[in-house]
């Protein structure tokens, strides 16, 4: 524990006053802990902010849908009754948005760059961090994290653990896959560990024309990337003829068809991506495509024709770590775990996501500064399921990830007392069920191990979907 030579109080570091560095280091402050917090904007602007605020919103100015049925919603309530900055900020300078928890962005980052400032216990210091201080400290320097200091995060956590931009592959959650079409099986039987999606002539074609035709973000200039052959993108690959696809990710070879007993014309494959078994991601299927063409092209695919997609591919500038490697569900570093990891670099998707971690990492943070013990949120919430994804993701082609249904166990399974046979919910009927259950567990852990304040928080009962 480090402490400030005048005072008794311990003392900690926060490096990042954005989404989830404030979240930090008010969540810090207000269990007790005085923080220095790091911000190099404005001495050193990043390619992407465009101001001196903290809490920046680099790009669209919604925090996400609100709601029973919304799993960012169930992340709301949950920050909210913890009467988390970010949240609260954003509910202050709420601007009209349908089911969406949107904000005036100028109002929104001077609210949360407020209350950081006029906070006894924290120092802001500015300028930027190029090496990891001593002591407790949260890193949050998000996706935009400068080179130096991410030259010593490698350092500290090996080379290889450290991505700069997302490659990102659709991941889909398995109740949504046709498995009478689909087939769990390795090439040539040598595991059932993958889904295989078979795909005739026609199919393929059909699904190549979609392809062919699908519209592409345009990335920002700075953003602009260099492919290496391993992590092409699917509309690139195809760009480079019919039949280049089913050659590369998605050849047939050693794959049959249990229905023909041949290899079909070509094959999707997807991978598990969490312990569970729920999340799986389409094999070298990264993408940048918008993501209404994305759904239209992946629904083309034999078997995923009602696939859910929880997380759309991306392919931007990003800095992250592959959190399953080095983090814990505690968010610390396995390697030094006086130093915690939150937002975009800690593996996370999303401004809620961000923030929330940070509320996390500055909690654990400030524990470990008070020789407490730091804690993980339960499984059946959502910023409990989100950090046990961190710490226990495949690693293997680990992407951040954003909050989704699929990262909270499941309901279990009802019999209908009259037939005898389980009972089918519908995502409509059991999402505000899983919704009151993660609340009400995050809420009694909060209370009763993390030793906090709670406030049942207002819940709306907005019913748009996903
Ligand atoms: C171009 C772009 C567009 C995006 N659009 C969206 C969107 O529309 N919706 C969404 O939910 N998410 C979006 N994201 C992701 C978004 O960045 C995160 O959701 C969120 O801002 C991440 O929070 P963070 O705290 O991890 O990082 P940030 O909010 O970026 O905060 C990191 C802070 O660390 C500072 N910093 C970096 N290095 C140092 C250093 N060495 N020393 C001191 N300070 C440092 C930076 O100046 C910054 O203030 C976008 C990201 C990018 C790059």
């Amino acid at each position: 524990m480090s402490s400030d030579p005048t005072h008794t109080i311990p003392t900690m570091t926060v490096i990042g006053a954005g989404l989830a560095g404030t979240e930090a280091a008010l969540a810090a402050a207000r269990a007790g802990v005085r923080v220095r917090l790091h911000e190099m904007r404005p001495v050193k602007m990043t390619p992407a902010h465009r101001t001196a605020d903290f809490a920046e919103l680099v790009c669209s100015t919604s925090l996400g849908g609100e709601g029973i049925q919304q799993s960012k919603g169930l992340l709301q309530a949950e920050m909210r009754s913890v009467g988390a900055a970010i949240v609260g900020s954003a509910d202050a300078a709420r601007v009209p948005a349908g089911n969406a928890l949107a904000v005036d962005r100028d109002e929104f980052s001077a609210r949360v760059t407020a209350l950081v400032r006029s906070h006894p216990l924290i120092e802001v210091v500015p300028g930027e961090v190029e090496a990891i201080p001593d002591g407790i400290c949260v890193i949050a320097t998000g996706p935009l994290t400068s080179d130096a200091l991410a030259s010593d995060l490698m350092r500290l956590t090996g080379s290889e653990r450290l991505s700069f931009y997302d490659a990102a592959a659709p991941v889909i959650d398995i109740g949504s896959i046709d498995l009478d079409t689909a087939w769990r099986a390795g090439r040539y039987d040598q595991s059932a560990d993958y889904i295989n999606c078979p795909f005739t002539r026609e199919e393929y074609l059909t699904f190549f024309g979609a392809l062919e035709t699908a519209r592409s973000h345009t990335p920002h200039d700075w953003e602009k990337l260099e492919f290496f052959e391993g992590c092409m993108p699917i509309e690139e690959i195809a760009r480079r003829g019919v039949d280049t696809p089913r050659f590369g990710p998605m050849s047939p070879k050693g794959l049959d068809d249990p229905k023909t007993g041949r290899w079909p014309y070509a094959v999707a494959q997807l991978r598990q991506e969490d312990r569970e078994g729920r999340l799986w991601s389409l094999v070298g299927f990264q993408t940048g495509l918008k993501w209404g063409d994305q759904k239209t092209v992946v629904q083309l695919i034999p078997g995923l024709q009602n696939a859910d997609i929880v997380r759309y591919g991306v392919m931007h500038r990003n800095t992250y770590l592959n959190a399953p490697e080095v983090l814990d569900s505690t968010l610390q570093l396995r390697a030094d775990p006086h130093k915690l990891v939150a937002g975009v670099l800690a593996g996370t998707e999303g401004y809620l996501e961000s923030s929330a971690t940070g509320w996390l990492a500055g909690t654990n943070a400030a524990r470990l500064a008070l020789g407490l013990t730091p804690l993980t949120p339960p499984t059946e919430s959502m910023l409990g399921g989100l950090t046990r994804y961190l710490a226990s993701a495949n690693p293997k082609g680990f992407q951040p990830m954003n909050v989704n249904w699929a990262l909270v166990p499941e309901l279990p399974t009802e019999i209908n007392e009259k037939t005898g046979k389980p009972k089918k919910l519908g995502k409509r009927e059991k999402r505000p069920v899983m919704f009151r259950r993660g609340l009400e567990a995050f809420m009694a852990w909060a209370r009763d191990e993390a030793g906090l304040a709670v406030t049942v928080p207002p819940v709306p009962e907005a019913v748009a979907s996903e």
